[in-house]
């Protein structure tokens, strides 16, 4: 009971890495463990979506209901969708990366959205990683990368297990410890 209790209280004190449901022009959203300050435009002569530009993401919605109380929805909708197409291209490429590191073979790789995991290898070695964390620094999102292709090899968090995370990724523990302090279910 005292376990639980304290386990309640502990989640409260999460850090969120969520984004707010509605969204205007200069807000901040994270990305990649960067704070990007939202420019949002209705520019009918360039496509819809979403840029990076240094420190800013530029959003053009040429066809946003300015001024009604939808469009700060469609703005979030618009920065989710780009999220998760980032997600899908970096989390291919530090997959392939780490991959190729390890030696190991993973099957297929997919962006998820569980609400208390950051990540899993399935016994069919289908790895799936949470896209929140396309948000999050860099070196979180590796660590779970390796932490599941490490899973290829060893089912199991055997010494095996976290020696072999340890090969290629000697300060695991370090970005464990981060990783913790953040919340996988926080609302998108
Ligand atoms: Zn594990």
């Amino acid at each position: 009971m005292m376990r639980f209790l304290f386990r309640r209280f502990r989640r409260r004190r999460y850090r969120r890495v969520a984004t707010p449901r509605k969204l205007k022009q200069g807000d901040t959203i994270l990305h990649r463990g960067e704070r990007l300050t939202l420019r949002i435009s209705e520019d009918r002569n360039r496509l819809q979506g979403c840029e990076t530009c240094a420190g800013f993401l530029d959003v053009n919605l040429p066809d946003a209901n300015a001024g009604s109380a939808e469009r700060g929805e469609e703005v979030r909708l618009e920065v989710a969708l780009w999220q998760k197409r980032e997600a899908r291209l970096v989390f291919r490429e530090r997959t392939d990366f780490w991959a190729e590191q390890l030696k190991v073979k993973y099957r297929r790789l997919t962006p998820s959205n569980p609400r208390r995991q950051w990540g899993s290898c399935s016994a069919r070695d289908d790895i799936r990683i949470n896209w929140r964390l396309i948000m999050t620094a860099p070196e979180l999102l590796d660590y779970v990368v390796v932490h599941e292709l490490c899973h290829v090899t060893h089912k199991n968090h055997s010494w095996r297990f976290w020696n072999m995370v340890a090969t290629v990724m000697p300060d695991w523990k370090a970005r464990r410890m981060q990783l913790r302090q953040l919340d996988p279910a926080a609302n998108p």
